[in-house]
């Protein structure tokens, strides 16, 4: 170690400081820069990372550290000042930042790195995947591979955004920009969505580069994932494949990162810290001066527009490999159907006819409705009262299978009241509508046909995913309801039908992200269909049949629901023309919440000539797990003056007991 007499401490709590401790003699030796040691905290022991040294300290009373765990840095150079950088950007500690950065069973200090090595034997794969050699180019692919390549060459930080329909060949792309990676002796990080890293996307990986591949992902077990990030650290993988948290793999040697899907609004972690996978990979790929390619078939308003200003290059892969033409998109508009008939249906003459045809002639539908359970809600003919979680302003749905009524926010559960609880009445009407309802709608309709569901109720026990998906693709099931779950990545070529049970779902939030999130969706669940020989079918149910979401998804025109929707951005004055910091103040005593969340915004107005503040305003859930909680959004042009205003505003704040104060830099929802 250094001749210095302090060392400086980061600690995973959310105090925006270093500590410094003193080093005992016998360790003096072994205390170097990225180790974790234990150290006396407030009467408690916790984990420490050395991030520094100091010469002087303003601290009064200072500690010995209590004991040094690892004989090699956990942590590099490049990882602490990319954390630095999170703690930074985000509003966190750095010692928070840190922690996120490692495998829990280190963060715990449980477990050091040499106990570690001798630690569970590779999984035996059940059958060897086979190799695949890499595919001819067509042009567009050629022409977009060189000029990746020609920055790697350069080593060089560009952003690349690869815009290309499904099937358009972008994933040979990233296949063939890793090879040239390789080739230079560089490593590459590829990030998926949780919800895409299918085994079907993790054999196409490891069918190219074999056992240099890691694998990161959340099913993984504490072991297992210690292990590959063990692989990494020590060289031995030069290739990750992983989700979110894949992106602070230590990789030695980064020469490309991709981000594909870079539009999923799972690269956003919504607990501390909050950070977004996609723009952590832009600041690690200019720290390390590679190229970073971003991927999508509908890119984020914030990445098109970026593209489209030259600030990232833009690739674009117009054709579908196989030339088969995208599915027909047809338009349901249910305010007709609901005039032709008394009830409100779930389903339209056009979308029960389409499933007959599918079903007669052999092949597969899939259903989408993104929402679970059985009743959205429950409420009282007499009084009007709808039956609400205890802890959250939420309504609470109904589930079937458990017969029971489930808070989709805190899970709290309940059997459904048979009379009401506030006026005795007994007549208790089930309304609104989930993936549970529309299986048991389906199966009475076409008893004949075999049905299964995927939704997060029914795919909690592991593995319970791919034997749906199995089945499916062997054909022993006929149609897939699901949530979005089944909207992603699936490849299923007897699929000629998709049907959305409503559109409107995620039209209807109070979110200025909700047409983008439409789109999406809708353009997701349309690509499933069609994939064979067969042209498919794609149906759309909705009340909102001229909304520009619904009709650019119909009609499978990005360009189109681009223009639309950045001309909104730009009038209401949202990303990508300003930064949004959302800030969500919370405490179980009600007026105790308001009262702090005014506060705090009279402090930042103080400062806040160039920055709009708007709010407090009740958070749209307004309580959640028995917290009372008040938003209060900021929108500044310059994303630096913005934060360092808030920075000095909580610095100023005396914050009340009882009271949390959440900041959300670059927030995903309202
Ligand atoms: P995307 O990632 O854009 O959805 P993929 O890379 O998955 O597209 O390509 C779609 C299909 O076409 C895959 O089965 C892939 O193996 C195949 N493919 C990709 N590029 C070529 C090529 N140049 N020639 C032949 N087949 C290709
Ligand atoms: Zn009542
Ligand atoms: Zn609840």
């Amino acid at each position: 170690m250094s001749s210095n007499r302090f060392v400086e401490i980061a600690v995973a709590l959310p105090i925006d400081k270093l500590f410094h401790y003193s080093v005992p003699e016998g360790l003096r030796q072994d205390c170097s820069i990225g180790k974790r040691v234990r150290v006396r905290f407030h009467n408690r022991v916790e984990i420490g990372y050395v991030v520094g040294f100091a010469e002087k300290s303003e601290f009064l009373e200072i500690k010995p550290i209590d004991e040094i765990i690892d004989k090699t840095p956990i942590i590099n150079d490049e990882m602490l000042k990319l954390t630095k950088w999170i703690s930074e950007s985000y509003f966190c500690s750095w010692g928070e930042a840190i922690a996120a950065t490692i495998p829990s069973s280190l963060k715990k200090g449980k477990v050091s790195i040499r106990q570690r090595i001798a630690g569970p034997a590779e999984e035996a794969r059940a059958e060897p995947i086979k190799p695949t050699r890499p595919f001819i180019l067509t042009d567009e692919q050629k022409e977009a591979l060189r000029t990746i390549g020609a920055s790697l060459d350069k080593n060089e930080f560009e952003v690349f955004l690869l815009h290309g329909i499904t099937s358009s060949g972008k994933t040979e792309v990233y296949l063939q920009a890793i090879d040239w990676t390789l080739k230079k002796s560089k490593s590459a990080i590829v990030l998926v969505p949780e919800i895409s890293l299918t085994p079907q996307t993790i054999e196409r990986f490891v069918a190219r580069f074999g056992d240099r591949v890691a694998v990161i992902h959340s099913a993984l077990t504490g072991s297992r994932r210690f292990a590959e990030w063990k692989k990494i650290k020590d060289g031995s993988a030069s290739i990750v494949v992983g989700a979110r948290s894949a992106i602070f793999s230590p990789v030695k040697n980064l020469g490309l990162i991709i981000v594909d899907e870079e539009h999923e609004t799972s690269y956003k972690q919504d607990d501390v810290p909050r950070y977004h996978a996609r723009d952590v990979a832009c600041a690690r790929a200019k720290f390390n001066s590679c190229p970073l390619v971003l991927g999508s078939a509908t890119p984020s308003l914030e990445t098109y527009y970026n593209a489209k200003r030259g600030v990232y290059k833009l690739l674009e892969l117009t054709r579908r490999i196989d030339e088969v033409p995208l599915p027909k998109v047809k338009i349901v508009d249910m305010r007709m159907e609901l005039a032709t008939r008394k009830k409100i249906a779930i389903f339209s003459r056009v979308l029960l006819d389409a499933i007959d045809k599918t079903l007669k002639a052999g092949s597969q539908a899939m259903i989408f409705l993104n929402r679970r359970g059985f009743s959205t809600f429950i409420n009282c003919k007499r009084c009007g009262l709808v039956v609400k979680c205890k802890r959250c302003d939420a309504v609470m749905v109904y589930h079937f299978d458990e017969q029971r009524l489930i808070c989709h926010y805190c899970n709290d559960r309940q059997p459904p009241p048979e009379i009401c609880p506030k006026c005795k009445s007994s007549y208790m009407r089930y309304f609104g509508l989930g993936t549970e309802k529309v299986e048991s709608e389906i199966s009475r309709i076409f008893p004949g046909a075999n049905i299964a569901r995927m939704d997060s109720d029914t795919t909690e026990k592991r593995g319970s995913h791919e034997s749906i998906l199995g089945a499916f693709k062997s054909g022993g099931i006929d149609m897939l309801i699901g949530t979005q779950m089944i909207a992603k990545g699936l490849d299923f070529p007897a699929v000629t039908l998709v049907g959305v049970v409503s559109a409107d779902v995620s039209l209807n939030v109070p979110d200025f992200r909700a047409g983008e999130r439409t789109f999406n969706l809708l353009t997701q669940v349309a690509g499933r269909a069609g994939r064979g020989r067969e042209l498919g079918e794609v149906i759309v149910q909705t009340y909102a049949p001229s909304h520009y979401a619904i009709l650019a998804a119909s009609k499978h025109d990005y360009d189109k629901f681009y223009e639309e929707e950045i001309k909104a951005r730009r009038e209401l004055q949202f990303p990508p023309f300003v930064n949004l910091v959302k800030l969500t103040v919370r405490a179980r005593n009600e007026e105790r919440s308001e009262a702090a969340a005014r506060d705090l915004a009279q402090e930042i107005k103080k400062n806040a000539q160039s920055i709009k503040l708007a709010g407090p305003a009740q958070a749209p859930i307004s309580r959640m797990r028995g917290y009372y909680r008040w938003n209060i959004l900021l929108k500044g042009r310059d994303r630096k003056e913005l934060c360092d205003i808030l920075r000095k505003a909580l610095s100023a704040f005396r914050k009340p007991s009882g009271v949390l104060i959440a900041v959300d830099v670059d927030p995903i929802s309202m």
